[in-house]
């Protein structure tokens, strides 16, 4: 099962992800947790992605191609994968047409989870992730029983220096301008499949397990 999924920054990719993954045990990629990696580790790559991503900008396609073409290379994603995050532009996209062409393989499906922009910047403000194990919470929707202590394993959350209000206004502003034309070249191709991304976890999750399901 090849799966990319897709949605603005907070549509709820990456808790979905989590139990996509888990059920149908295909390996995660997500390029944003590639790169936050790589920041921690202070290597030639998170150094060159970090001038972007503080800023709110995409990382150049170059270098993001580059990392994605290589992780999807590796063994455990022969048995299918999840991207989330990736592909980002159009250039992207055909690039990973390219590297999956060369790979004998081919996208399933394309999920886009879709969430207003008003609901999105109050989620983005408001979460919060776990220093230790990543966990993520919200100040709000889904808070830690103990203010700025993740439930799961005790560790110090903290605010992603890009959820703040001011970075994610211009993530957002630049995800919506660069995400239409890719819906538009994954409509085209027949892959794209909407889900309404408003709901509780579970409903969303239980949407898109019954598409994957359906088709296995
Ligand atoms: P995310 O965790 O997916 O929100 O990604 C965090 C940041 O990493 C983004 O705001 C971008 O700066 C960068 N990034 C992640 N994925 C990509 C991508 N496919 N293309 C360009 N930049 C990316």
């Amino acid at each position: 099962m090849n799966i990319v999924l897709m949605g603005l920054p907070g549509a709820g990719k990456g808790t979905q992800a989590e139990k996509i993954v888990e059920k149908y045990g295909i390996p995660h990629i997500s390029t944003g947790d590639m790169f936050r990696a790589a920041m921690k580790e202070e290597t030639e790559l998170g150094l060159k992605a970090k001038s972007f991503i503080d800023k709110g900008e995409l990382v150049p396609d170059e270098v993001t191609i580059g990392i994605v073409q290589e992780r999807l290379s590796k063994e455990d994603a022969h048995k299918g994968f999840l991207l989330d995050g990736f592909p980002r532009t159009v250039a992207q996209a055909d690039a990973l047409e390219n590297i999956l062409d060369n790979l004998g393989k081919k996208i399933d499906y394309v999920i886009n989870i879709q969430v207003d922009k008003g609901v999105l910047m109050e989620r983005l403000t408001g979460r919060r992730i776990c220093k230790n194990c990543g966990a993520t919470y919200h100040l709000v929707f889904n808070p830690p029983s103990e203010d700025g202590v993740c439930d799961r394993c005790g560790g110090e959350l903290y605010q992603r220096a890009d959820d703040n209000e001011e970075t994610v206004q211009n993530r957002l502003e630049v995800n919506i301008k660069q995400t239409q034309p890719l819906l538009d070249f994954y409509q085209d191709k027949g892959y794209l499949v909407n889900i309404d991304g408003q709901r509780d976890i579970k409903e969303v999750f239980s949407e898109i397990d019954k598409l994957i399901g359906s088709s296995r």
